[in-house]
């Protein structure tokens, strides 16, 4: 007698692969998933700094939030949004938007849909906003 009505929605949330472009929908509880399409393995959960860290790269569907005392220094970041409050040196590649709080610091090259900067802010690199769907070819010699 278990009739549930409509499956729910609530439990699921639509994520955009970070390496093929495709959404789809996953558990809000999952932490992890491999894409459907490109077998790749995604994180998808949230990623916060707190304090130093160094890493080669951050990979998630999630957000990557670094708070006022993280500090990240990576070669790159990928994420669905990022919000800075502390300093973050990085290439980041964002699908959503990048906020940068009030004396945070950001170095490094941004791609992102938006880009919202408080007062006080540091930025230093090369910024690409708004730029439409991202085709990550980071090293095609033939353009
Ligand atoms: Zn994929």
């Amino acid at each position: 007698m278990a009739h549930s009505p409509v499956p729910s929605s609530e439990d699921r949330r639509t994520i955009v692969c970070l390496y093929c472009d495709k959404a789809q929908e996953v558990s809000r509880r999952a932490m992890q998933i491999t894409c459907k399409y490109c077998y790749k393995s995604l994180r998808v959960e949230d990623v916060l700094i707190k304090a130093y860290e160094a890493r080669r790269v951050i990979d998630t569907c999630g957000m990557v939030v670094v708070e006022k005392r993280g500090h990240v220094v990576a070669d790159r970041i990928r994420c669905s949004g990022l919000i800075v409050r502390g300093k973050v040196k990085a290439h980041v590649d964002s699908k959503g938007a990048v906020l940068v709080g009030p004396e945070a610091d950001l170095i490094g090259d941004v791609t992102a849909p938006s880009l919202a900067v408080g007062a006080g802010a540091v930025l230093n690199g090369f910024y690409r906003i708004n730029s439409p769907v991202e085709t990550s070819s980071t090293t095609n010699p033939s353009i």
